[in-house]
């Protein structure tokens, strides 16, 4: 069994996705489990304090050191195999490739910030830092939820057809999937592709392999 696990402020955000069709599924089939840590019961002091102000001056707070690292900690107690992922918009970002790497190492942390963020001294603590992408959230926990999604669809036994995973966008390396189609074969005047109602298999393999292709080109062109 996949062991995750997420330490936020916010356990309950996951509630609604996780109780949804794929990740659903695989947590009731035991082949996912995802175990959610409040950073709040690490504060020690009597107000339960997680955040304060930013040395320095200037806006928001940023998350305190010892109850993040004292939630970190319990997270490996609880797993020691497991490797703990701070979410930010400074780290790496997140790809195909890296969940992969992730349902390959088979236990993950997931670290959410609040707030500004994190006091730069937990960074020590963990062992990667990831984005979701150049923008701003308002925490981690979407971020996490996008990552789990995508590791949850990888494992073995998740998705109904095993190939789906192997053929989605991304599986090769920077290649898109392919345009897909279903019925009605006209649709307010616009056409399924001929090729796709001719039943001619290697023509319409050939025809997805140049659309993939295609599409990549043109991804790759508007983001240079
Ligand atoms: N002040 C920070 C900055 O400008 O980089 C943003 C902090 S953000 C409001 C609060 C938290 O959301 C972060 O600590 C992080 O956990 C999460 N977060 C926001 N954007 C993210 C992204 N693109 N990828 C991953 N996590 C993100």
């Amino acid at each position: 069994m996949f062991h995750a696990q997420v330490l936020t402020l916010f356990p309950e955000f996951f509630d609604s996705p996780l109780a949804c069709s794929i990740p659903k599924r695989a947590i009731e089939a035991g082949i996912v489990c995802v175990e959610r840590i409040q950073i709040r019961d690490f504060a020690t002091d009597r107000h339960r304090k997680v955040d304060d102000t930013p040395y320095g001056g200037g806006p928001g707070m940023v998350m305190k050191p010892e109850p993040v690292v004292a939630a970190i900690r319990e997270a490996r107690r609880r797993d020691a195999d497991t490797r703990v992922v701070m979410l930010t918009p400074s780290g790496a970002r997140f790809t195909q490739d890296k969940a992969l790497e992730y349902v390959d190492g088979g236990h993950l942390t997931l670290l959410c910030g609040r707030y500004e963020g994190f006091d730069e001294r937990i960074v020590d603590y963990v062992d990667e830092e990831l984005s979701l992408g150049d923008y701003v959230l308002s925490g981690g926990e979407p971020a996490a939820m996008c990552v789990l999604d995508a590791v949850i669809r990888l494992l073995p036994g998740v998705l109904g057809s095993p190939e789906s995973a192997v053929l989605d966008s991304f599986s090769e390396e920077g290649i898109l999937d392919w345009p897909h189609y279903t019925r009605p074969e006209v649709f307010e005047g616009r056409r399924v592709p001929d090729v796709l109602l001719s039943g001619n298999h290697a023509a319409i393999e050939a025809w997805r392999r140049r659309e993939s292709l295609r599409r990549s080109r043109a991804r790759n062109d508007d983001d240079a």
